[in-house]
């Protein structure tokens, strides 16, 4: 098999499985026990946290471990929301890019719908970049439709001030595009916005320093780093205030209640460090061998297009569309020959939708649904993405020939 929908999710890593296995076995404590295997467990929560802060350039009490990506961006958008309304009610905008996945998109229809917040989508160019102008013209209030400016508390119009939380995510899911967050956080910042981050596609092959980054908050899934599904991360910066959407036991410092998962927090911070070191040189090796597959498919293909930026793409996701196809097919097709790959987001497969992240980007419906991506790990072979791209050949010839 070759597996090439490593965006989807990637295996657990040996390392990771040997660094939790203990936890699992015989340091099964609960790290809220006095004794002294609730202690051993509330150290290695406590060590986890610290490496996974050291990686991100925080403080380990700015980190929330959660369930997964998708907690993560719930607690990010919907916390941070209703904590800046309840202190301030101006704050009544979010501001979230048109490209978002589903975890940030339909927790801010849910702060629409149940909490009246004003929700507006800064659109995305044909390669799925967000222009820091238009950006700036959305937190500000300037764009046609938009609620307009806010007000301060002391009743003069500033831009901005009627925004709770803006959020843009790093690297899309889809289409892998990269954002320029350094430049978009600072826009934000001059707004007095807090910005947030969804790293989840980011993690393992960018820069995950919260620092350089200049975001307030920023979710990280374990699954897509060789950690095990159900476990994320949550960066909040210390002066962000944020309301807990679990409410019981006060665990991880009242944010986020329920009997920590110290086997899974170990894990993902296992996989964190271990993905870390190699980053860089992964990061290089792997962004060529997806430029030598993209030239050798647009190449043999000559219908078919890249979808997303060109080259400010993340280093493992290749995608396309091959208009007079079906992408359902061609996934049918590449599997016959063991090639797995994925129609769009996990989350999206099976759907007859067209992709809403490239509908934003303004390629028709037709069209979208003849996309394909294919994603790769830190370990991808080339030979493997030579086989893949003949098979990816003679599968859009089979499915286009029968019109299916
Ligand atoms: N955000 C992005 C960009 C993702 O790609 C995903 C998962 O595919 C998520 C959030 C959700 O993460 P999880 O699967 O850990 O809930």
């Amino acid at each position: 098999m070759i597996f090439l929908d490593a965006a989807a999710t990637t295996p657990v890593r040996r390392e990771v499985i040997e660094a939790m296995f203990p936890f699992l076995t015989n340091q099964f404590g609960n790290p809220s026990s006095h004794h002294e295997l609730g202690q051993l467990a509330a150290k290695a929560l406590a060590g986890a946290r610290e490496q996974c802060a050291a990686v991100l350039g925080c403080h380990a009490e700015e980190l929330i471990f959660t369930s997964g990506g998708t907690e993560a961006d719930n607690l990010a958008l919907k916390g941070i929301a209703l904590a800046r309304r309840a202190a301030n009610p101006a704050r009544n905008r979010v501001v979230i890019s048109a490209i978002e996945h589903p975890a940030i998109a339909d927790s801010a229809d849910y702060l629409s719908r149940v909490h009246g917040f004003v929700v507006e989508l800064v659109p995305v160019g044909p390669d799925g970049v967000v222009d820091p102008a238009v950006f700036a013209a959305v937190l500000g209030g300037a764009r046609a439709g938009s609620a307009g400016a806010g007000r301060d508390d002391g009743g003069t119009k500033v831009p901005g001030a009627d925004v709770a939380i803006a959020s843009v995510m790093y690297a899309n899911n889809e289409v892998g595009t990269l954002q320029d967050i350094p430049v978009l956080a600072g826009i934000a910042r001059s707004h007095g916005v807090p910005f947030h981050s969804d790293a989840v596609q980011a993690a393992g092959w960018l820069d995950l320093d919260v620092n350089r980054l200049g975001v307030d908050a920023l979710s990280i899934s374990g699954h897509k780093l060789g950690a095990p599904k159900g476990v994320g991360l949550l960066y909040v910066k210390g002066s962000v205030p944020l309301e807990p959407l679990i409410h019981g036991g006060g665990q991880e410092g009242g944010i986020r209640s329920g009997t920590e998962n110290v086997a899974f927090a170990v894990a993902l911070a296992t996989a964190l460090r271990l993905s870390e070191a190699g980053r860089a040189e992964s990061a290089v090796r792997v962004a060529a061998l997806r430029d030598g597959f993209i030239d050798s498919v647009l190449e043999q293909i000559p219908t078919a297009s890249l979808t997303g930026h060109r080259s400010s793409r993340l280093p493992g996701v290749a995608s396309f569309c091959f208009p007079g196809t079906s992408g359902e097919s061609l996934l049918l097709e590449l599997e016959r020959q063991s090639i797995m790959c994925s129609s769009g987001s996990a989350c999206a497969a099976g759907s007859d939708e067209p992709s809403a992240v490239l509908s934003a980007m303004g390629v028709e419906r037709a069209v979208a649904q003849t996309a394909l991506r294919f994603s790769f790990g830190a370990d991808v072979a080339e030979n493997d993405l030579v086989l893949a791209a003949r098979e990816l050949v003679a599968a859009v010839a089979t499915v286009g020939k029968l019109g299916r």
